[in-house]
């Protein structure tokens, strides 16, 4: 029988990779639900392609457009952000890929665990900013969370067959981004249209500015801590710009293991949809001859500030992670407004987590309330540093 896939956020750089997926093993998947958040003109033309049972738009300005576009199919067409919720639950739904960008993928995230859905998660904010929620969940709910992070990818393929090794270390590769090796003054001077130029990966905007920060490093050690049941201290993060090596586990005899190969999203995005079998591809094979050199150095995390404040706002825990994440949105989405430098990002999202009180154990509620709080924080801080900014410029 075909594994039958709801892939949240289709119209995405995940999503739509994830669908070339779908359409090289056609025999294997089926795709039963699409979601795009604007983007309906692509939505169409997947829904017309992969003949879902049921489809979202959340932004509702779209609906009529989506539902009289593919009025004469037998597809179900919903519109807004709560129906993310609703469709993941669907009776034949087996895995649930989580290609959303941002705290939006927190809540449906939560109700394809509880209506006992498989995730491919994606989606690394949802376990940034509530991770232990969410891996508690899964395991009441006994649902796999299969990491679709090229990274957690890397370390999940390391670990079969060592279920009962313990892991000693982890190490989390990073290409470093366009600006490796600069100083804080350069950064300074950088516009969106350099950072928004990623040396080994095209990727959703959001995503290309935390890879040129460094933030996406920071989140991906939140994402590993729980995925993989770790203490902070043994994660650590070195920077690999050919982005071949993408990740390794250390065991407790030292023996490293190491998941290489072309960077190619496609390929966890197929593991994690396949697991636990592989599947032939014919996906660009690497060549040793071409590489002569892969080099590895430490990640300069006085300059890339974010680093160092993802690693501080895990070690504290509680609410901090998700403090982070909120005020990070924000400084991401000023960034690409032109609204502060790239620098203030990390001013924004360092003056937020001093700003917003500690909570040790948040709930679901406290979430919630703690990222609304965070956003309010963070875009004040904006409008203010957008005046000196502006005068600046
Ligand atoms: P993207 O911006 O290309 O796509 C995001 C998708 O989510 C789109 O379909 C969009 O329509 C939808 N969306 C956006 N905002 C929404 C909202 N408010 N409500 C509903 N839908 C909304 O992003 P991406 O690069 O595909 O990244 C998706 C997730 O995967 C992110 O969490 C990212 O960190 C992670 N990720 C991406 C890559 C990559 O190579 N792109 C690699 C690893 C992890
Ligand atoms: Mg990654």
């Amino acid at each position: 029988m075909k594994k039958r896939i709801a892939i949240l956020g289709s119209t995405g750089s995940i999503g739509t990779q994830t669908l070339a997926v779908v359409r090289e093993h056609a025999a294997l998947f089926e795709i039963e639900v699409l979601t795009a958040g604007s983007n309906a003109e692509l939505l169409i033309a997947q829904a017309k392609e992969f003949s879902p049972k049921a489809v979202v738009i959340t932004d509702e300005r779209k609906y009529e457009l989506v539902k009289a576009s593919l009025k004469s199919l037998e597809i179900a067409v919903y519109g807004g952000q709560e129906a993310l919720s609703e469709v993941v639950q669907r009776e034949h739904v087996d895995v649930v890929l989580t290609a959303l960008v941002g705290f939006v993928g927190l809540k449906p995230t939560m109700s394809a665990i509880k209506a006992g859905k498989d995730v491919a998660l994606a989606n690394k904010e949802t376990l940034v900013v509530a991770g232990e929620l969410i891996m508690d969940l899964a395991k009441k709910h006994d649902v796999k969370i299969l990491p679709v992070d090229s990274e957690h990818s890397a370390i999940f393929q390391c670990l079969v067959g060592e279920s009962n090794n313990p892991i000693e270390k982890i190490y989390l590769t990073a290409s470093g981004g366009p600006f490796r090796g600069k100083d804080i003054a350069y950064l300074s001077t950088i516009t969106k249209k350099e950072a928004l130029k990623h040396p080994n990966w095209i990727m959703g905007q959001k995503i290309t500015i935390d890879s040129a920060s460094l933030m996406n490093k920071g989140l991906e050690v939140i994402e590993a801590k729980w995925l993989f049941n770790l203490q902070v201290e043994q994660i650590d993060v070195v920077v690999h710009p050919q982005s071949i090596v993408h990740s390794l586990v250390q065991f407790e005899d030292g023996s490293l293991k190491a998941q290489m190969g072309l960077p190619d999203m496609k390929l966890p995005i197929q593991y994690a949809l396949s697991y636990p079998e592989r599947l032939p591809s014919n996906f660009e094979r690497f060549d040793f001859l071409q590489y002569p050199n892969l080099s590895f150095e430490r990640p300069d995390m006085d300059t890339f500030a974010n680093l160092a404040l993802a690693f501080a706002s895990i070690k504290k825990g509680g609410n901090m992670p998700c403090i982070l994440n909120a005020a990070n949105e924000v400084a991401v989405a000023a960034f690409l407004n032109d609204q502060i430098g790239f620098v203030e990002m990390s001013v924004v999202i360092g003056e937020t987590l001093e700003k917003i009180p500690f909570i040790d154990s948040p709930t679901l509620d406290d979430y919630l309330a703690i990222d609304e709080a965070g956003r309010v924080c963070a875009k004040e801080l904006v409008t203010k540093k957008k005046k000196i900014y502006q005068i600046e410029k």
